[in-house]
């Protein structure tokens, strides 16, 4: 950093990053006025570019220049307190580092609009009577408009925002602010549209008390959390182990010692039924999902970094919850994909959690039935801790597999989607008064359109993708842009009739059951049925309550859900995910078929799940059945080593689109050219050795929204070079009109 250790310059200088894609911090001289108001984490306006337009970014610090050269100057301070700590803003600048964009760009999209904005519109200060007073308000030798407000305060009973209290009172804010300063009334911050949800009340429930396992769990949680140092448990529990108890009975810990927990779950899991489970056991808990409003963002935000919260429990983002004194995270389902960002800054939720564990000594719980084998293999290497809890609670075994072969079924093979082992285990299921959860992949009525004629696929006319059939909105949709067709009465392609209509959704399930089983109550949850706020809490209650027989849905439905008379599920075809292109494939369809699994067998009903397939040999599938996660992980992560893929190696992916195909490729080219330019360049740093350059190549998705796509990926045993290898190359990129580019470090998404 360009500072001056000797005061010999009195000059004040600040640091300011922009939300752009580059890693340099910008220096502007501190004006005298400003000196006082400046600091790092704070906004800042300054010239910027070209014209040297007023810019708004973020100071990431403050000192003497060691340059003499002339600075522009700061033009304004926009935030009296900083919005991040000293340590956010550690942790946000390695995110830049780790994940190949701009800090400003990293700090643009952590702290919430909400908080920017100010967004306290719905944020109010309200006034309630100091205690005791109300009792003696004659006694008080009081102005006329004082005793006017007090007496209203004393009617009303709750908190009263400004306006309210000067409307009721016919007064201005003086004598409210007289009363504040005599200590008769105490201000309190208040939402205006505080969410019922939130604030309804919940029953207090006791600890349970642990079983051994959980207890062995615990304490090695313990042990880490009492040393004061940063440690990652690995916690690998099967479906209904009691992962969730032994998370609670830590985070006890850490609220006692006055400290804070985030936990971090994936959104779909933010349901009543979790929320419920750390209300129930925390007088304050922040639950931080995506359909909160700015204004509640930035209520919660404050209320966090002011200490009031004990646990925040949230998605993603939650991961830098502004907590002061953070004791513990713990990251649940750690496998879920949608840990990762998918916009930039790309983060993953683990790795960002396990840099602010490191950075406040504080240790990370991550928890699954399923780990990744990313986290499998720093176990192996002696990075991280594991602890399993191998059982069920209070004895209960996991549920029997049966793979059915669906290649000889005559029901599949007259198109339907429940064959004939699964119909009969579904209709004893019923008869016996259980419920059953059919799970299925794919959403819509056909996931694939084909015209008879001239034997191709109907494709999205802006993206590479086969559209699928909504019967239900008598339109062909396509899933990544949302377009939407309708009704196809002749192929796009050769004009001809006769499209037909192939394969299962959710929409066609749902149909075939209700023909199929009439009389029994049917609910599918999918991103189509679940549209609206709440609606997931309807159809979950509707279940819970034993007015449906059968929950059919998407991934939606395959977590975290804990229904005791549950005896049957379903998995309607278990090798859509096994043909993506994806390296992750048999990973995901191991998870997968674990996870749905988990939802049954949770009393002492018992219960047991048919997964068909029609490849009942793939090994994802033999050892999901046989819930053999380590078996699994053994073959997998052999096969990943000798591919030389993921754990074992780190990527940058690069993506370059734009609407013409030719320049996209082209720039893809130049872009490859001069990566290896750079590492085998002038002086080459043994990238040879480390470093690949695999691509570029067109997209497994070649178009998307219109655009075309190519993709190339530099791939490395470690991080380092790949860094290093981008940030030589990056200043040699040339723009290309109308082609754009993103890297996603460790992607997950392979499209
Ligand atoms: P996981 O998170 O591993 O799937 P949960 O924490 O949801 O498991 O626990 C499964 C069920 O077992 C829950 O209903 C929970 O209340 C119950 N449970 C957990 N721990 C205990 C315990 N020690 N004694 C009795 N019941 C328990
Ligand atoms: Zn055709
Ligand atoms: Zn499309």
């Amino acid at each position: 950093m360009p500072w001056e250790s000797a005061a010999a310059e009195d000059r004040l200088a600040a640091g300011v990053v922009f939300n752009l894609p580059l890693d340099t911090v910008f220096y502007y001289v501190v004006p005298d006025e400003l000196r006082e108001v400046v600091g790092p984490g704070q906004r800042v306006r300054a010239p910027f570019g070209k014209g040297g337009q007023p810019t708004t970014g973020f100071c990431v610090e403050v000192g003497s220049p060691a340059t003499s050269r002339p600075l522009k100057a700061l033009d304004a301070v926009l935030d009296r307190e900083p919005l991040l700590s000293p340590r956010m803003l550690k942790l946000t600048h390695w995110i830049a580092e780790r994940y190949l964009c701009g800090w400003g760009q990293v700090l643009h999209a952590v702290v919430p609009a909400g908080v920017k904005k100010k967004s306290g519109t719905r944020l109010v200060t309200a006034f309630m009577p100091a205690r005791g007073v109300c009792g003696r308000i004659e006694s008080l030798d009081l102005p006329h408009k004082q005793r006017a407000v007090l007496e209203v305060l004393c009617r009303e009973q709750r908190p009263l925002a400004i306006d309210e209290l000067s409307d009721a009172a016919d007064c201005g804010t003086g004598p409210v602010n007289a009363l504040r300063d005599k200590g008769l009334v105490t201000a309190v911050r208040q939402r205006t549209d505080a969410r019922g949800s939130d604030l309804e009340p919940v029953e207090t429930i006791r600890d349970l008390t642990l079983n051994e396992d959980q207890r062995l769990a615990l304490e090695a949680i313990m042990r880490a959390l009492r040393e004061g140092r940063h440690e990652t448990v690995l916690l690998h529990g099967v479906t209904g182990s009691g992962k969730t108890e032994v998370y609670i009975q830590a985070i006890r810990e850490v609220v006692d010692y006055g400290r804070q927990a985030v936990v971090l779950v994936p959104e779909i899991s933010l349901t009543p039924q979790t929320i419920r489970r750390f209300r129930s056991r925390f007088p304050s808990v922040a639950v931080l999902h995506s359909h909160l409003s700015d204004a509640e963002r930035h209520w919660h935000w404050q209320q966090i970094a002011r200490g009031e919260i004990q646990v925040v429990v949230g998605a993603r983002s939650a991961v830098f919850a502004p907590t002061p004194h953070l004791g513990l995270i713990v990251i649940d389902e750690e496998h879920e994909t949608t840990f990762k960002q998918e916009t930039t800054p790309r983060y993953h939720t683990r790795e960002v959690a396990r840099r602010r564990a490191e950075l406040e000594s504080v240790p990370l719980v991550l928890g699954s039935a399923t780990p990744t084998l990313e986290s499998w293999l720093r176990v192996e290497r002696g990075h991280d801790r594991l602890i399993g809890l191998p059982r069920r609670v209070e004895g209960l075994p996991l549920p029997p597999v049966v793979i059915v072969d669906v290649r000889n079924d005559p029901w599949i093979a007259r198109g339907l989607a429940i064959g004939r082992a699964l119909e009969t285990a579904l209709r004893r299921a019923l008869d016996d008064e259980g419920q059953a959860i059919l799970f299925l992949n794919l959403r819509g009525y056909s996931p694939a359109l084909w015209c008879r004629a001239c034997g191709n696929s109907v494709k999205c006319p802006h993206c590479d993708v086969t559209l699928t059939w909504h019967r239900d909105r008598k339109v062909a949709l396509c899933h990544f842009c949302e377009h939407e067709t309708p009704s196809l009465s002749r192929c796009p392609g050769c004009g001809s009739p006769g499209i037909r209509y192939m394969g299962i959704g959710t929409q066609k399930l749902e149909e075939e059951v209700r023909r199929r089983f009439p009389g029994v109550g049917v609910v599918r949850m999918d991103s189509d049925t679940m549209r609206r706020p709440g609606s997931h809490d309807v159809a979950l209650e509707s279940f819970r309550t034993g007015k449906v027989q059968i929950l059919l849905g998407t991934q939606m439905i395959a977590k975290g859900l804990d229904f005791p008379n549950v005896t049957l599920v379903g998995v309607i075809d278990a090798d859509t995910l096994l043909h993506q292109p994806d390296l992750r494939a048999s990973e995901r369809t191991f998870q997968l078929i674990s996870q749905v699994a988990g939802r049954t067998g949770r009393s002492r009903r018992g219960g047991r799940v048919f997964v068909q397939s029609a490849n009942p040999a793939e090994p994802a599938i033999l050892r999901a059945a046989e819930h053999d996660y380590r078996g699994f992980v053994a073959v997998e992560l052999e096969h990943r080593r000798r591919l030389g893929v993921p754990p074992f190696t780190h990527l940058a992916r690069v993506i370059v689109r734009g609407p013409r195909e030719r320049l996209v490729s082209e720039q893809a080219d130049a872009m490859v050219e001069i990566l290896r330019r750079e590492a085998h360049g002038p002086e080459p740093v043994g990238f040879d050795e480390q470093i690949r350059l695999l691509g570029p190549a067109p997209a497994p998705v070649t178009r998307l929204k219109g655009q075309y796509r190519y993709h190339f990926q530099i791939a490395a045993a470690e991080f380092e070079p790949i860094h290093d290898l981008w940030q030589r190359a990056l200043p040699h990129f040339q723009a290309m009109r109308d082609v754009e580019f993103t890297v996603d470090v460790d992607p997950v998404n392979m499209r």
